[in-house]
């Protein structure tokens, strides 16, 4: 597809069970080639090993243990990879899968089942529908915040944005401009306001324009920081009384290049928060990029969307299956 046209926007009505658009009912979701394309650093990084260990041999001790050293590598952690070299071993040896590339064949699909067995929505259609995005400081949530709008406003959807990561300055200038481009409205305060005052005054904003969506930027609290996350708790609580039942998804930011650190954040987080799924930014930028299968395996939080550039068009809507192909393949071209 085009880079930044509307291909996408399919995807991410799925995503949020809205109609898509009427000029895009019927299309395919049009996210693969753009996702290859984007994801050439990790693709670069992987899949020569993956090629060199599957081609041209027989599939014997060594090839099974080079397999588990370069997931490993790639950041998949340990759980996942056993299991899905367990896996594969069993189908080779059950003869459904006889080596080469009908081996990587089962790999992707693999990897793809251990990512995310199952496909979770973000449902909208709460008066409003308060989304909270949480994360280490530099892990990309103001720039998530500011592409969300986007794509929500291309859905049709009225958004508020408050700039909670009231800490940082410049992510309110960065919001303010994003969310200008978006179409959306912005809620602020001036630096070192309270951000649970701004949460509220967002949520209360919101209902009072009848808006259907609210999203929270937060400050990178350091999980270390106990003040902090107690702080990240309180915002989350007083959203709760602004509105019943918010935050109705509260999407923990992660970077993919920090790899297995990633996962010691979202362990933190989640018990601060009620964590609903995973936004993994940089993907494009991830030599090690397997580390969306180990947040799959060891946490069973979802990875609902992906960012994978600097870009307004480079969030998606994140799809095992293409994720597994664009990466763990016998093609490092591009
Ligand atoms: P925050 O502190 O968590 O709010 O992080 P920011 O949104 O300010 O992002 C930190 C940096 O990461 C910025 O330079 C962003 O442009 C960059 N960034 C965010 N998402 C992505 C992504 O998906 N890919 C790449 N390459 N850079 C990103």
């Amino acid at each position: 597809m085009e880079a930044g046209g509307s291909g996408d926007i399919a995807a991410w009505a799925d995503l949020f069970e809205l109609e898509p658009p009427e000029e895009q009912q019927g299309k395919k979701k049009g996210l693969f080639g753009r996702l290859f394309t984007n994801l050439s650093t990790p693709r670069q990084a992987i899949s020569p090993q993956i090629a060199g260990i599957f081609e041209g041999k027989l599939v014997d001790e060594d090839t099974w243990e080079e397999l588990e050293e370069a997931l490993i590598a790639a950041d998949c952690g340990m759980d996942a990879t056993l299991r899905v070299v367990d896996h594969l071993r069993k189908e080779m040896a059950e003869g459904r899968v006889t080596g080469g590339p009908t081996l990587v064949t089962a790999l992707q699909k693999q990897i793809a089942e251990v990512t995310m067995p199952t496909a979770p929505k973000i449902p909208l259609g709460h008066e409003p529908t308060v989304i909270m995005v949480v994360g280490v400081n530099g892990s990309g949530k103001t720039t998530t915040v500011g592409k969300l709008a986007h794509r929500l406003s291309d859905l049709g959807q009225s958004v508020v944005v408050g700039a909670a990561d009231t800490f940082r300055a410049a992510a309110i200038d960065q919001l303010s401009v994003w969310t200008e481009r978006a179409g959306a409205q912005l809620v602020s305060q001036a630096p070192g306001a309270d951000p649970g005052a701004v949460a509220f005054d967002a949520v209360a904003a919101a209902k009072s324009r009848e808006a259907d969506v609210v999203l929270i930027d937060t400050a990178g609290r350091l999980q270390t920081q106990h003040n902090l996350m107690e702080e990240l708790a309180k915002v989350s609580a007083v959203v709760g009384k602004a509105c019943d039942g918010a935050p109705h998804t509260t999407l923990l930011v992660l970077d993919a290049t920090t790899g297995q650190n990633g996962i010691s954040q979202a362990r933190l987080f989640g018990e601060v928060v009620d964590l609903s799924g995973v936004v993994l930014t940089k993907l494009d930028g991830a030599a090690r990029g397997g580390v969306a299968v180990a947040i799959g395996q060891e946490l069973g939080l979802p990875i609902q969307i992906v960012g994978t550039g600097e870009t307004l068009e480079d969030l998606q809507p994140f799809d095992p299956e293409a994720y597994a192909e664009a990466i763990f393949s016998l093609d490092a071209s591009g």
